[in-house]
C-alpha cells in the first residue's frame, strides 16, 4: 500500500476487501510517522499504544461485518479538540499539561464509528495565526518544502495529511485555519456552516466564527468526513437542526473588484483558468456585486479578537493548568498570563479588550458589528443569482518560513479571501487547482468556493467537478 496517496474511500475499501487489517494500516502511519516526522513536526504528540488498540477494536468490529465509514481509518486531531484523558493544549504554554475532562462531540461521533486516532497536531496557539509557527511548541515545516510554512493554524494537521502521516485529519476554522493550510499543502479543506457540526469541546477562539472541519486528500474524503461529525448536537446553542445535503447547481459568481488587487499574478491566472475550465464542463460564470467584502479583513480583525479576549479570559491560573504561585489573586493572574500566553495571543487580548472597552466599544466593536450584517447581506444577495461564490483561498502559494513571522499585518493579509465566510457564517472549501513555481518548487494553490448556509452538498458536488476539470 502507498499510504502517503491513500484515501478515506480507497481504505475503506481495502480494509472491507481484507487486503490489509487496521492494525498493518496504523502500523504503517506511526512507522511513517516515526521516519518523518523529526524533520516535519506535524504532531505534538502520538499515541501508539492506544491507536494500535483502536486498530484492534475496529479489526474484530470489521470481522463481524459492523463497519462504519471510518471503522479502523487513522486520523490527526487538532490540539484544541478535546479527547477524555488526553492532553490538549492548544500549542499554548498555559495548557502544557491540560487533560480533557470529557470528550468533544466529534470525538464521540468518530469513536462511535470505531476511527483510530494516530495523535494530536501542531498548530497555531489558540488557532491564531496563518503558518503554524506561533505555536509555544516549534513550527510546522510544509512536507512539500521543509524551506516553507504549512499555512495555519491548523497546520499540523495539513503536513500530517500531505506528508503520508495520516489518512485525514480533523482542524478548526475561524478565518481561514482549515482552507487556507488545505491550499498551501494540495488538500481539500471544507469550514462547515456555522452550527453543522458541534463546537462542543472545541476550545474556543471566536465563538461567533469557530468550525470543526475535515482535511482530507480529496473531496470525497471530505464528504466522507464531514458526514462523520455533523449534526444538531444539544451541548451547542448554535446548533442548526439536522438538514439533508443537496447536490446541483452550476451558476458561480465571481466578486470580481475584490480581487483586482493584492494577490500574485499567477495565483490569479491559476483562478481564471479554473473558471475557464470550469465554464467548459457547463458551469455558468457570472460577476457579482458584493461591495462589502473589502471591509471583511478589518471587522474580522475587530470582532474576532472581541470574542479571543473574553473567551481566553477563562485561563486565569485557577481554573486549567499553568499556575504562577504569587501573593495576591491579581499577581496570579498576571504573571500566569504573562508566562503562558504567547505574543501573538496577548495581542489580540489587548486589542480586544481595547476595542470593548467603554470608550471604543461604539466606534469599533459595534460599528464593526454593523459591517458584519451588510457583509452577510452581500452575500443574501448574491446567493438569490448564483449557488456559489468563487474566491482565491489565499493571496499566493506557502511562504518562507519567517517571512511574515516578524509582521502580524502582513500575516492578516493571509486571511483577506478565507475570512469572508466565517463572517457571513456560510460553509466554504478550498480544492486543489494547480500549481505556482516559486525558486524552482511546484507549490499548490487552492480554488475556494462558498455556498449558502446549510449549502455543503453543493460546494462538494462542485469540488469534485474542480478536480475532474484539474486533469
Ligand atoms: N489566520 C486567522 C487568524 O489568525 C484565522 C485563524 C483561524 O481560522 N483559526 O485569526
Amino acid at each position: 500500500m502507498d499510504i502517503t496517496t491513500l484515501t478515506i474511500a480507497q481504505a475503506r475499501a481495502d480494509l472491507d476487501a481484507k487486503k490489509y487489517t487496521s492494525r498493518e494500516l496504523t502500523q504503517a502511519y506511526l512507522s511513517a510517522i516515526e521516519k518523518t516526522d523529526p524533520s516535519i513536526h506535524a504532531y505534538l504528540e502520538v499515541w501508539r499504544d492506544s491507536a494500535l488498540a483502536e486498530a484492534d477494536a475496529a479489526d474484530t468490529r470489521i470481522a463481524t461485518g459492523d463497519v462504519a465509514p471510518l471503522t479502523g481509518i487513522p486520523l490527526a486531531i487538532k490540539d484544541n479538540i478535546l479527547i477524555h484523558g488526553r492532553i490538549a493544549s492548544s500549542s499554548s504554554k498555559i495548557l502544557e499539561h491540560y487533560r480533557a475532562t470529557y470528550d468533544s462531540t466529534v470525538i464521540l461521533k468518530l469513536k462511535a464509528q470505531g476511527a483510530v486516532f494516530l495523535g494530536r497536531t501542531n498548530m497555531d496557539e489558540f488557532a491564531m495565526g496563518s503558518s503554524t509557527e506561533n505555536s509555544a511548541y516549534g513550527a510546522t515545516k510544509n512536507p512539500l518544502d521543509s524551506t516553507r510554512v504549512p499555512g495555519g493554524s491548523s497546520g499540523g494537521s495539513a503536513a500530517a495529511v500531505a506528508g503520508g502521516m495520516a489518512v485525514a485529519a480533523l482542524g478548526s476554522d475561524t478565518g481561514g485555519s482549515i482552507r487556507q493550510p488545505a491550499s498551501h499543502c494540495g488538500l481539500v479543506g471544507l469550514k462547515p456552516s456555522y452550527g453543522a457540526v458541534s463546537r462542543f469541546g472545541l476550545m474556543p477562539m471566536g465563538s461567533s466564527l469557530d468550525q470543526i472541519g475535515p482535511l482530507t486528500k480529496t473531496t470525497t474524503d471530505a464528504r466522507i468526513l464531514f458526514e462523520a461529525i455533523r449534526g444538531h448536537d444539544e451541548n451547542d446553542g448554535t446548533s442548526l437542526p439536522d438538514y439533508a445535503l443537496a447536490g446541483g447547481g452550476k451558476r458561480i459568481g465571481v466578486p470580481r473588484a475584490f480581487i483586482e488587487k493584492g494577490l500574485d499574478a499567477d495565483v490569479r491566472a491559476l483562478f481564471d483558468a479554473t473558471l475557464e475550465k470550469l465554464k467548459g464542463a457547463g458551469y455558468s460564470i457570472v460577476d457579482v456585486d458584493m461591495p462589502n467584502l473589502p471591509y471583511a479583513l478589518p471587522v474580522y480583525y475587530i470582532v474576532c479578537p472581541a470574542e479571543v479576549s473574553t473567551n481566553l479570559a477563562r485561563y486565569d491560573g485557577i481554573r486549567y493548568g499553568l499556575s504562577v504561585q504569587a501573593d495576591t489573586i491579581q499577581d496570579v493572574y498576571k504573571k500566569t498570563r504573562a508566562v503562558g500566553f504567547g505574543e501573538e495571543v496577548r495581542r489580540r487580548i489587548l486589542t480586544g479588550t481595547f476595542v470593548l472597552s467603554a470608550g471604543y466599544s461604539d466606534a469599533y466593536y459595534r460599528k464593526a458589528r454593523a459591517v458584519r450584517a451588510l457583509i452577510r447581506a452581500d452575500f443574501d444577495k448574491a446567493f438569490a443569482t448564483v449557488d456559489a461564490i468563487a474566491l482565491p483561498t489565499a493571496p499566493g502559494p506557502a511562504f518562507k518560513i519567517g517571512e511574515k513571522a516578524s509582521d502580524p499585518l502582513a500575516m492578516y493579509l493571509e486571511d483577506i479571501f478565507s475570512v469572508t465566510a466565517n463572517l457571513a457564517g456560510v460553509p466554504a472549501i478550498s480544492v486543489p487547482s494547480g500549481t505556482v513555481a516559486r525558486d524552482g518548487v511546484a507549490l499548490p494553490v487552492g480554488f475556494q468556493l462558498m455556498g449558502p448556509l446549510r449549502g455543503e452538498g453543493v460546494l462538494l458536488a462542485m469540488g469534485e467537478d474542480v478536480e475532474r476539470v484539474r486533469g
